[in-house]
C-alpha cells in the first residue's frame, strides 16, 4: 500500500472532500482488526461523506459504540479481546444502531448466528468496495437511493444507478474500475480527488494499490469519453477533478 494512512489507526470526523447532502454527520464505527481492510473501509466511507472511527479490537469497539453511538457498525469477526459474535451479543443491536457484518467467516452456521445475533446484514470477504458503501448507503440513506443520479454534459450520460456510461447513446465500455473512479469524480465537480481516495473506491479492499494504476485507468477513461474528456483535468501532484461546467464556456469564449 502506498497510501500513509492505510495503518489503520483511529480516524475521526468527516470525508474532507465530500460534501454529499444528508450524509454529513453520519456516524459509521468500523470494527475490525486487519490493518490494510480497516484503512480501505474507514477511507472508502470517508470519501462518501461519512464519519468514522475505528476500533481494532472487540473490547474497544464495545465502548466505542457504547460512548459515540454510532447510526451503523461495520463489524468484523475474527477480533482480538472480544470476537465478532460476543460483540454483537453484548451490543444488542437496534433499528437505530444497525451492525453489518463483514467477514472471511462465510459459513451458512456464521452467518446465521449473526442474523440471530441482530446483525441486518452480511457481507463476505473478499468484497468491492463499491457494494459495501451501497449496503451502507442503503442503510442510511434510503431516500437518496430512490432519487434518479444522472450526470450529463456534451454527448456523454453518466447513469450512477444503473452503472452505466453512454458517449452519443451508445455504451461506453468502462470496466468496473474505471466507472467506479469516473462516479467518484463526477459526484465530486470542482473537487481536486486524491489519487489515494480514487484507488479505496475503486479497488478491492485489502489490495495492493499504486497511483500509476489510477493513471492508466485515467487514461482509457479519457480514451472512452473522446472530446468529452476535457472534464476530467489533471490536479498536479494530487490526483484528478471533474470540471465545472463553467469552464465549458469560459472555453467556448476564449480565442
Ligand atoms: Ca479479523
Amino acid at each position: 500500500m502506498t497510501d500513509p494512512n492505510s495503518d489503520g489507526q483511529a480516524v475521526a470526523a468527516g470525508g474532507a472532500g465530500d460534501r454529499a447532502s444528508g450524509r454529513r454527520g453520519r456516524k459509521v464505527l468500523v470494527v475490525e482488526d486487519e490493518p490494510a481492510i480497516a484503512g480501505a473501509i474507514v477511507r472508502g466511507l470517508k470519501a462518501a461523506g461519512y464519519a468514522v472511527e475505528l476500533a481494532c479490537d472487540g473490547t474497544a469497539g464495545l465502548k466505542l459504540a457504547e460512548r459515540t453511538r454510532p447510526d451503523l457498525v461495520v463489524l468484523d469477526l475474527n477480533l482480538p479481546e472480544l470476537d465478532g459474535f460476543d460483540v454483537l451479543a453484548r451490543l444488542k443491536p437496534t433499528a437505530a444502531t444497525p451492525v453489518l457484518v463483514v467477514t472471511a467467516r462465510t459459513g451458512l452456521k456464521d452467518r446465521l448466528r449473526c442474523f440471530d445475533l441482530g446483525a441486518v446484514d452480511y457481507l463476505p470477504k473478499p468484497f468491492w468496495m463499491e457494494e459495501l458503501l451501497a449496503r451502507v448507503k442503503a442503510r442510511l440513506d434510503p431516500l437518496a437511493e430512490s432519487a434518479p443520479r444522472v450526470v450529463e454534459w456534451d454527448d456523454v450520460r453518466v447513469d450512477l444507478d444503473a452503472l452505466e456510461v453512454t458517449v452519443g447513446g451508445h455504451p461506453a465500455g468502462l470496466t468496473r474500475q474505471e466507472f467506479a473512479i469516473l462516479a467518484h469524480l463526477v459526484e465530486r465537480p470542482g473537487q481536486a480527488v486524491p489519487r489515494h481516495q480514487m484507488a479505496a473506491m475503486s479497488d478491492l479492499a485489502g489490495e495492493e494499490r499504486h497511483d500509476r494504476t489510477i493513471d492508466s485507468h485515467v487514461v482509457r477513461i479519457r480514451k472512452k469519453l473522446g472530446h468529452a474528456a476535457w472534464r476530467i483535468a489533471t490536479v498536479w501532484g494530487i490526483g484528478y477533478r471533474f470540471e465545472r461546467r463553467e469552464r465549458e464556456r469560459e472555453e467556448a469564449g476564449s480565442p
